[in-house]
């Protein structure tokens, strides 16, 4: 049995009316693991999570996981909005893309492993729905980032992965182009989750979803481009991911 501590508590949640079923990761995008606390407990920030993993690979409990606490923001997946409703949020600390972005460390990837697979027992929540912030808001949003390791959660039985090389294929398609192809890329990238309109066309929205996908699936190549690698990836994560 984990250790979660209990020294701090955020007063910024409400009650649920949705069951949970979904876990969202973040970083904290702040220098220190103190300073990310103080902010998610202050009532003027309006914004907290349910836990928040230190450098040190301590765990914190800031709002009972059975209440809702304010992590996502304006947010979709799987044809579902405001995130919020049905999802435990975890902060994990992480200076980010803000303050100098780092790799994260092993003990620290240790407590997300064993905290993530704690709540995905006591709430049943499926692999489809463990995501990144940056997947449920992909316009707003980069975390946890390119440097988080998405692979050695599916290893450890969350969330999907899938098992090509991390290098880049050859390009098919930039933003601007326009064809049938780009409309069934999209259409396949709305069965995983993402939203996004399909329309043909390699717009704003997207780009924005491409790049999101490679900086969870792609983290070498978090580019804008959509490549051989990309296509082949979201093949074999199609075959994972339920039907919507
Ligand atoms: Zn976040």
């Amino acid at each position: 049995m984990v250790e979660i501590l209990k020294n701090y508590s955020s007063p910024n949640f409400n009650e649920r009316i949705e069951e949970v079923d979904t876990l969202v990761l973040h970083y904290t995008d702040m220098t220190t693991a103190e300073a990310a606390i103080e902010r998610l407990c202050d009532i003027k920030s309006e914004v907290s999570a349910h836990y928040l993993i230190a450098e040190n690979s301590a765990i914190y409990q800031l709002v009972d996981p059975y209440k809702r606490a304010w992590h996502a923001g304006l947010s979709k997946w799987r044809g579902r909005e405001k995130v919020n409703d049905f999802s435990i949020g975890i902060e994990i600390a992480n200076p980010g893309h803000s303050c100098g972005y780092i790799h994260f460390p092993t003990e620290q990837m240790n407590s997300v492993i064993i905290l993530a697979k704690q709540l995905i027992k006591q709430f049943n929540i499926k692999n489809e729905n463990i995501v990144g912030h940056s997947d449920i808001a992909p316009s707003r949003k980069k975390d946890p980032g390119e440097l988080f390791d998405w692979k050695i959660l599916a290893d450890n039985k969350i969330g999907y992965y899938h098992n090509l090389p991390q290098i880049a294929g050859k390009i098919l398609y930039n933003p601007g182009d326009n064809n049938m192809d780009i409309l069934q890329i999209q259409k396949k990238l709305l069965q995983i989750g993402y939203f996004i309109e399909p329309t043909g066309m390699f717009d704003q929205l997207t780009t924005d979803v491409i790049i999101a996908y490679k900086r969870r699936f792609h983290q070498l190549n978090v580019d804008d481009n959509w490549d051989e690698l990309c296509h082949a990836s979201l093949e074999q994560l199609l075959k994972l991911y339920p039907e919507l």
